[in-house]
């Protein structure tokens, strides 16, 4: 009760911690939790320890506690494992109303709480604290404890994962653990981790290790075990993301050769649509079917599914899949899709009724396809997401009208490669999103295809003196900057770019540094995203360039820890774009 009446009054607290004085660790970090959740508690006290021993050198304590130390701590607890009286502060039990992986930062006496439902709502919690809130000198670490409650606005938060393009393939399971690590950071809830290809199918061998139209390929996968996946799918819960497996709808690593490539089961059509299986063909289907379900019952722990309806292929123009099914345009090649879809997620149910389901959208096959719309706001069980995937807002409804795409569902998510486009743009679309009540966005991670960073990320092969880096330095520009801003527009989406530059701000300078520091770190996002694919840089880009490397030395002389940090990102950044790209 004391602890209740005095959490009430916490504006009395003060309102800093010192974690580091005059050069010796001067707080710890205490974990309440419980066997299951100790394995992300530990991260979470991790991510705050390192960060503090980096800046300062100083190695603060770590210890999974049943009760609370009487020194100043860091306390790190799902609401579940707080005293009874902890667990009635109103204060506290704020993280109650939030969602699983929101969090609350608040100071209690001598103590400073990341709280939330979950371990990876802690996580966000720590994640955030070492982003925001610790500064200071390095003798003198301060942490502002000022409390913070963060909840995610948009909840659907997932990430397109591509390990097919380029060196995609020669990940490992331990590669892929860095970058799982990294998009729990940047607060993703949801991978799409595609499989197909890397999956050892023994009913259809002829899929396995394939590689495609001299593009994708699954050739010399690094993860071509059932052992590697499930691992995958294991690190993955561990640190609190949903795994789905994922693959294509009759297309794309080795589900356009499900049948063998048999001409009758591929589509008929222009360009490239015969590489890919005619969605109505009943031997297509089957094989699909077939594929999808082996694939789920090697890997029963997946949380669902993700395919890519393979509409890239073209649309099928074979005597059942044009056949016209409204006045409005519709045929039977989307309701073809549908069925299909709904057939693997019936199939898949039966033994696995806790799978959930993503497909992809927004395509020009359906722009005047109403029925296939139609068909998908029919299908409003939660366990369905969609993914549009070509830049469309609105979809045809019944009788033609153009509606906003989520009218058609609740859980329908917008994807873009945000790697490769400008920061603003991230920004205006986030707002537009949350404007529109979509469900939320997905990114697109791939680095062999399209990262916009001279880490060997341009697809082609014909720039080959850039360097490969496995797995991809996820700490360094552009990847911390680009998912930076991914995460604070996900969870807040209606900041402006002036806000989310002061956000850059904050997370990656100190108090006493430059204020242009931030612009500068983004102009130079920005020039390594077009030099990475044009490997020139502009004369306007060098003289920006020279500025920046002014304002670097500027700053570097009076720069706190956290600062110098961001500042030896900023140097190496210069340095590659100096090295890889020539005078245009
Ligand atoms: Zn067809």
């Amino acid at each position: 009760m004391l602890l209740a009446i005095l959490g009430l009054f916490c504006a009395t607290c003060t309102a800093s911690e010192s974690l580091v004085k005059n050069g010796k660790c001067n707080s710890r970090i205490a974990i309440l939790a419980s066997e299951k959740e100790a394995f992300l508690m530990d991260r979470a006290a991790q991510a705050i320890a390192d960060t503090v021993n980096a800046w300062s050198g100083v190695k603060i304590p770590i210890e999974k506690v049943e009760r609370l130390p009487e020194e100043p701590a860091i306390i790190l607890s799902t609401l579940d494992s707080l005293s009874p009286e902890l667990k009635d502060n109103p204060s506290i039990y704020k993280a109650e109303f939030m969602d699983d992986q929101g969090f609350a930062i608040v100071p209690i006496l001598n103590k400073v709480f990341i709280v939330s439902r979950t371990s990876r709502g802690v996580f966000n919690g720590a994640v955030y604290l070492r982003d925001f809130k610790i500064d200071g000198s390095k003798v003198n670490l301060i942490l502002d404890a000022k409390p913070v409650y963060r909840t995610p606005w948009m909840k659907g938060r997932a990430v397109y994962l591509l390990n097919i393009w380029g060196h995609e393939p020669l990940y490992t399971v331990s590669d892929w653990k860095v970058i799982l690590d990294s998009l729990a950071w940047y607060g993703f809830e949801t991978v799409y981790f595609w499989t197909s290809g890397h999956f050892p199918s023994k009913k259809f061998p002829q899929t396995y290790k394939w590689a495609d139209h001299h593009f994708d390929s699954t050739a010399e996968s690094k993860i071509a075990s059932v052992q590697d996946l499930a691992q995958i799918i294991e690190y993955g819960h561990q640190i609190g993301l949903r795994m789905y497996l994922g693959g294509g709808l009759g297309a794309w690593t080795g589900t356009g050769n499900l049948t063998s490539l048999k001409p009758e089961t591929m589509k008929t059509g222009s360009g490239i649509a015969a590489m890919s299986l005619c969605p109505s063909h009943p031997e297509s289907r089957k094989a699909i079917v077939e594929y999808y379900k082996e694939m789920y019952d090697a890997l029963p722990k997946a949380d669902g599914l993700y395919i890519e309806l393979a509409d890239e292929f073209g649309e099928c123009v074979c005597e059942i899949c044009s056949k016209p099914v409204d006045a409005f345009g519709s045929r039977q090649f989307g309701q073809s899709q549908i069925t299909l879809v709904q057939e693997i997620a019936h199939t898949i149910w039966k033994d696995h009724p806790h799978a959930h389901f993503a497909f992809t959208n927004g395509y020009d096959e359906h722009k005047n396809d109403p029925a296939f719309y139609e068909a998908i706001k029919q299908m409003d069980n939660s366990k369905f997401e969609w993914m549009e995937a070509r830049g469309s807002w609105e979809f045809p409804a019944a009788g033609g009208k153009l509606m906003p795409a989520p009218y058609f569902s609740k859980k329908q998510m917008k994807w873009k490669i945000w790697e490769i486009m400008p920061l603003s743009e991230q920004v205006e679309i986030a707002n537009r999103l949350s404007k529109e009540g979509w469900f939320g966005m997905i990114a697109d991670f791939s680095p062999g295809f399209s990262s916009g960073s001279l880490y060997g990320g341009v697809y082609g092969g014909s720039q080959s003196k850039l360097p490969v880096a496995i797995p991809f330095p996820v700490n360094k520009l552009p990847f911390a900057l680009t998912y930076f801003v991914t995460r604070e527009v996900m969870w807040d989406p209606t900041l402006t770019v002036e806000q989310v530059k002061e956000r850059i701000q904050r997370r990656f300078f100190g108090a006493e540094a430059p204020a242009h520091l931030a612009t500068d770190l983004w102009d130079l996002r920005e020039i390594l995203l077009v030099c990475s694919q044009s490997l020139k840089t502009s004369a306007e880009h060098a003289k920006l360039l020279e500025s920046i490397e002014e304002h670097i030395r500027e700053a570097e002389n009076n720069a706190s820890p956290k600062t110098l940090e961001s500042l030896s990102i900023m140097k190496e950044a210069v340095d590659m774009i100096r090295k890889y790209t020539e005078p245009e």
